[in-house]
């Protein structure tokens, strides 16, 4: 069997604070004596929610942030990644930094220490809460990530419960960053029906779709994703944890790759689902039975449909097709 380590990939859903490590969890709230969050067994999202901001919680000062990036790209770098793309909503930490702009300047700042140490590119997706944002707040969110392209955001995402909150209530942000050249990659289909997801591409322009999995609820809807190239960031075990599927022999991503849909295989949110970018990999090699072409289309797409730069695609498009010609 070919070592999926050594297939060059890129990480395109990875929520930044929930990449911790669970030991660094521990010790960072030990710091703080606040109680650990406890990981496990969410099941909705809720639970998984109230997990989520007692993480953050623990990130504060400047050395918090450099050791959870320093981590991250060390973490992926033994993945096999080559890029990763992570999505961050800066909103929770204005009351310490004094603002999103500045937020983002320590979060820049220390990634782009970490990643050339640890000799990976990092990119961003600059998030909107889809829960907590103001319409006011998500265009300045925009507007931020735009001006912010120059120094590594690349994408314009949508986070938080998608129930009560349609991509329709955020036309206006994407519109902006649209125009300002990022990337649009809203969260859809996952915890609300496959039309969230034909809404995200006939609405706000998606090129990619986080999730995107329940788009089969939808007659014609996986057909137009695959003639229109837009790529879906899968992420497996997430979707059984938080019970999007009652088990993987029911996860639809073969189905996906059969219909000729692009996507990516991700890990969401290691700290609390368990498995890291590797590990999905080598999941859906065990349990949903992908091919290693199909592995090595996976990986094709997470170049290809992510912000990398050009070099860097083509360098890892070309260690894909190395990888896939080494005899199994
Ligand atoms: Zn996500």
């Amino acid at each position: 069997m070919r070592d999926l380590r050594a297939l060059p990939k890129g990480h395109l859903h990875l929520h930044l604070e929930l990449a911790m490590r669970p030991s660094t969890l521990a010790d960072l709230a030990a710091k703080y004596g606040m109680e650990v969050p406890v990981i496990r067994g969410y099941g909705n999202f809720t639970a998984f929610s109230a997990t989520c901001q007692a993480t953050m919680a623990t990130l504060r000062d400047r050395s918090d942030w450099e050791r959870l990036a320093d981590e991250i790209c060390a973490d992926a770098v033994a993945d096999g990644a080559v890029y990763i793309e992570p999505s961050f909503w800066a909103g929770q930490y204005v009351d310490i930094w004094g603002s999103l702009a500045a937020t983002w300047d320590l979060v820049l700042d220390v990634f782009d220490k970490a990643a050339a140490t640890h000799g990976i590119t990092v990119r961003f997706m600059a998030a909107v809460d889809r829960v907590l944002d103001s319409p006011d707040e998500a265009m300045a969110i925009a507007l931020l990530a735009v001006e912010l392209q120059d120094r590594g955001v690349v994408s314009f995402g949508l986070h938080n419960d998608e129930v009560g909150h349609p991509p329709q209530d955020f036309v206006d942000c994407f519109r902006v960053a649209k125009a300002g050249e990022l990337l649009i990659t809203p969260h859809a289909g996952e915890l609300e029906h496959g039309q969230f997801v034909k809404d995200s591409v006939d609405l706000l322009a998606a090129d990619r779709i986080q999730h995107g999995v329940r788009a089969f609820e939808v007659p014609g809807l996986v057909e137009q994703l695959a003639e229109q190239g837009i790529c879906l960031d899968v992420c497996p075990t997430s979707n059984i944890m938080l019970s999007v599927f009652p088990s993987l022999a029911e996860h639809p991503l073969p189905q996906l790759l059969e219909a000729g849909v692009k996507v990516t295989i991700n890990a969401d949110d290691p700290l609390l689902f368990g498995p890291g970018l590797l590990d999905e990999y080598e999941l859906c090699r065990r349990e949903l039975g992908l091919t290693d072409e199909q592995l090595a289309f996976a990986a094709r797409c997470s170049l290809e449909c992510g912000g990398a730069p050009d070099d860097l695609k083509a360098e890892a498009l070309a260690g894909i097709d190395s990888w896939l010609a080494t005899p199994a």
